[in-house]
């Protein structure tokens, strides 16, 4: 077993049950990925469509993988993601949300949506502040070309345990109070906490893969 495989099994393991594992391939390589999934891991997450393309690529011959979208989605980088990922981590806006939801209606793609909130200043971070999120609401649940099944969140950097903590149930309780099933939250250094805190996705790089060896 390598390293990377052995690192799964224990997060897997780790986990509580109802917590998926997304694993953060970003900086690694095509082959690290193929080598997890032959331990059963399926769910990848990218946040860059220039670095992921020729992963998938690489990787067409195992259509089971599923892609995850997870990095800040530029407006004319829309229909690349649409076509490439069946997961969207990172709609921050209601401009963003129509135009991913039409032009995946045009791409006849169904993306499952999941809304990036901010539930604490963070100037370094997009993401929806609570308020505007829920006037949106209405027009967010229209929207046809969208499947919106949760939220994703990340602490500010410099947040304390205790906070983290709190943050992550004020987004698992957002995403009860709008009917919403996931929440995408806890990367490397605190899932534990979003776990604890009701994370439904757990999104982990390098406490996985280890250190990221590709710019990304
Ligand atoms: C890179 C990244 C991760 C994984 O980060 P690690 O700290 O390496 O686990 C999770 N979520 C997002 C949005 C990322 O960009």
């Amino acid at each position: 077993m390598t390293s990377i495989e052995s690192r799964w099994h224990q997060l897997t393991s780790a986990l509580p049950s109802g917590v998926n594992l997304l694993a953060v391939s970003k900086g690694h390589p095509a082959d690290a990925i193929r080598d997890l999934v032959a331990c059963g891991q399926l769910d990848f997450g990218e946040s860059r469509v220039q670095e992921a393309l020729p992963k998938q690529n690489a990787l067409a011959d195992l259509p089971q993988i599923r892609w995850h979208f997870i990095g800040r989605l530029q407006a004319n980088k829309v229909r690349a993601v649409v076509k490439a990922f069946r997961w969207i981590h990172s709609i921050d806006s209601l401009a963003l949300a129509e135009r991913t939801s039409r032009i995946a209606l045009e791409e006849q793609q169904q993306p499952t949506a999941l809304l990036q909130v901010k539930l604490r200043d963070d100037p370094a971070k997009g993401g929806w502040e609570i308020d505007a999120l829920k006037d949106a609401w209405p027009e967010l649940q229209a929207l046809q070309g969208l499947q919106i099944s949760g939220l994703m969140t990340m602490a500010p950097l410099g947040v304390g345990a205790e906070d983290r903590s709190a943050l992550f149930r004020e987004c698992r309780h957002l995403a009860d109070a709008l009917g919403l099933e996931h929440c995408s939250m806890g990367m490397s250094g605190d899932w534990r906490e979003a776990a604890a805190a009701g994370a439904t996705w757990v999104r982990l790089g390098s406490v996985l893969f280890g250190p990221r060896q590709l710019p990304t």
